[in-house]
């Protein structure tokens, strides 16, 4: 499967950077507090538009065979390095496996960073954040 975005955006947030920052027109919202929709046809993955989400709503997510990668917001300091072994968390914030961080984006200031990490493809569905080892 190819890289395609995920909004989990539910509580009808009255913005739209989602829309705005997309450079390829695959996300809509009827109004501004309209619940964001995808064209998945659209999407390429390119990841630009989850460092722009104010609500830390946007993800991207590729299966790679047996593993797949989730980009992410991360909006803690310090930031990882590439390769870097870190704990998997679901979106309650329970450790549910080991991830690896194969990329971090630092777009400039204001936006936040994107982090790709790498984790078992069953778990692509379930992870939404990840936490440092200590
Ligand atoms: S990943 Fe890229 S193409 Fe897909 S919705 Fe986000 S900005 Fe648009
Ligand atoms: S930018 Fe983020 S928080 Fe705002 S509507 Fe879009 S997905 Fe929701």
């Amino acid at each position: 499967m190819s890289a395609k975005v995920v909004i989990e955006c539910y509580e009808n947030i009255p913005c739209n950077p989602c829309v705005t920052s997309c450079p390829f027109g695959a996300i809509s919202k009827q109004t501004i507090t309209s619940i964001p929709t995808v064209d998945e046809s659209k999407c390429t993955g390119c990841t630009i538009c989850v460092s722009r989400c104010p609500g830390l709503a946007m993800f991207v997510i590729e299966e790679l065979g047996d593993k797949a990668h989730i980009t992410l917001p991360y909006e803690f300091l310090p930031l990882p390095e590439r390769g870097e072994k870190v704990k998997a968390l679901n979106r309650e914030g329970k450790v549910v496996g080991e991830a690896k961080v194969v990329r971090v984006l630092t777009k400039g200031r204001g936006r936040t960073v994107a982090v790709t990490i790498e984790v078992p493809v069953e778990l692509a569905g379930e992870v939404r954040n990840f936490r440092r080892y200590e």
